[in-house]
Parts: structure tokens; C-alpha cells; sequence
């Protein structure tokens, strides 16, 4: 039986080498993660050509939201707060399109920290533009950026009942943090599963669709620190692989 197929969404980045000639990109770890679990995967273009996406998109049996910069704040109804960075109006555009289509068709949706931005946005929902000016007494949440990705950089509380609980398999644990934005008000058929200390939002899901998850932390640069983070790509590996 043919592997899966899972699109991860790419980025765009600039290439050192070649004079800043503009790349499209997709962490390593994603790839390995989602080979690892079974997938076989391929990475969506960080453009909103609607036509073309759509026709990727129908041959997708599951899809990656991967992490990146912040979503441009008009698209959630709200005014830039001068802290944002690294907005890519095209690649936000792109991906909350692919998400809707998840969303509205049941196909498996793995969201991944700027991915479950991404997800919240789709769903309706609205950003919290920058944690550490924005929550009284938050912890440090883009900690990681100068340590080790698999770092782990504060505890999160999963909900009882939940998917992310049954496939972690364990009611607190320590995850990565390399964001500055979470979740503030929840888009329509989420629920919240996984709280840090603060109370800033670190994972949710859909519990009216075959498979939807997303964590506000890198579990695709955890896989040898805290083994338990592949079952997240091997269960949606597996809902893909079910459809
Ligand atoms: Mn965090």
C-alpha cells in the first residue's frame, strides 16, 4: 500500500549563497518526522495560486501546518501592533486557505506553533500579538530561539479527555518554546487541550473532525529528547492513512 501522503506547508526564505534569492523552505525535522511516522511527505508552496493549491491539495491525505512568522493581523479583524515579525501576507493566504479546506472536508490536520496560529485564524478565531507585552506575568515563550530547539522551556497541562493527552500518555509535560503569539480568542469547533503555567494556549483541537491537533510547541524537534511526541505524526499518519 502507498505510503500517505502529507503536505507540509513551506516557507520562504532567503538563501545565504545565492544574494538573498528567495527560498522555499521546510524544516528538516518536519520531513523526518512525518517519514518516520510512515507519511510520505511533500511541501506545499507558500503562495495562494487557488487553483493550483486545490489540485494539491485533493491529492493530500493529510496535511502539516508548519511553524514560521506571525499571520498578518487583518486577517483576524485586527490592527498591527507594531510588534509583529516576519509577516508573510502570501504564505498566510496560502496556508489559512488549505486549513479551511481541512477543516470543512474532514481531512487530517496536524497545526504545529505558527501552525496552530494558523488553525485559530481558519477557524475564525484571533491572535494574542505578542505574549510578553500582552500577558501579565507570562514566561519566557521564545526562549528557545537562542538554546537548543529540543530545549524543553516550561510545562504544559494537558486536558483530560483529550486526544493530545491519550496519545502523550502523560497529564503534564515539558515542551519547547519558540513563539511570541499564542491563541486569544478560540475559533468556532476548537477546544483548548494543553495550558502552560500562564494560561497562555499550547495546544487545541477539533473533536467534530476525523483528526485535527494542533500544539503551540516544535514536537518534530523532539522526537529523540521525548520519543512520545512521534505518536503526534504517527496519528496523523494514521487518520491519513484511514481516509
Ligand atoms: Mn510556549
Amino acid at each position: 500500500m502507498a505510503p500517505p501522503l502529507i503536505g507540509i506547508s513551506g516557507c520562504v526564505e532567503q538563501s545565504a549563497r545565492l544574494s538573498g534569492t528567495p527560498l522555499v523552505a521546510v524544516g528538516v525535522a518536519y520531513v523526518r518526522a512525518v517519514e518516520e511516522a510512515g507519511g510520505a511527505p511533500v511541501v506545499t508552496p507558500p503562495h495562494p495560486n487557488e487553483a493550483l493549491l486545490r489540485g494539491i491539495f485533493e491529492r493530500l491525505n493529510g496535511l502539516v501546518l508548519s511553524g514560521g512568522g506571525d499571520v498578518l493581523p487583518a486577517l483576524y479583524g485586527a490592527d498591527d501592533s507594531g510588534l509583529l515579525w516576519s509577516v508573510n501576507e502570501e504564505r498566510d493566504r496560502a496556508e489559512l486557505t488549505l486549513a479551511r479546506w481541512a477543516l470543512a472536508e474532514g481531512r487530517p490536520l496536524l497545526a504545529i506553533c505558527r501552525g496552530i496560529q494558523v488553525l485559530n485564524v481558519a477557524a475564525g478565531g484571533t491572535l494574542i500579538q505578542d505574549i510578553a507585552t500582552q500577558v501579565p506575568d507570562a514566561l519566557p515563550h521564545s526562549s528557545v530561539a537562542s538554546r537548543p530547539m529540543h530545549s524543553v522551556a516550561h510545562s504544559v497541562e494537558l486536558a483530560s479527555e483529550s486526544r493530545l493527552l491519550a496519545l502523550l500518555g502523560t497529564p503534564t509535560l515539558g515542551v519547547n518554546s519558540a513563539h511570541h503569539q499564542a491563541i486569544c480568542a478560540l475559533g468556532a469547533g476548537l477546544v483548548v487541550t494543553a495550558l502552560a503555567p500562564d494560561g497562555v494556549i499550547e495546544g487545541v483541537e477539533a473533536p467534530g473532525q476525523p483528526f485535527c491537533l494542533g500544539v503551540q510547541w516544535h514536537p518534530e524537534a523532539m522526537l529523540e529528547t521525548a520519543p512520545a511526541m512521534r505518536r503526534l505524526f504517527e496519528a496523523l499518519v494514521e487518520a491519513a492513512r484511514a481516509r
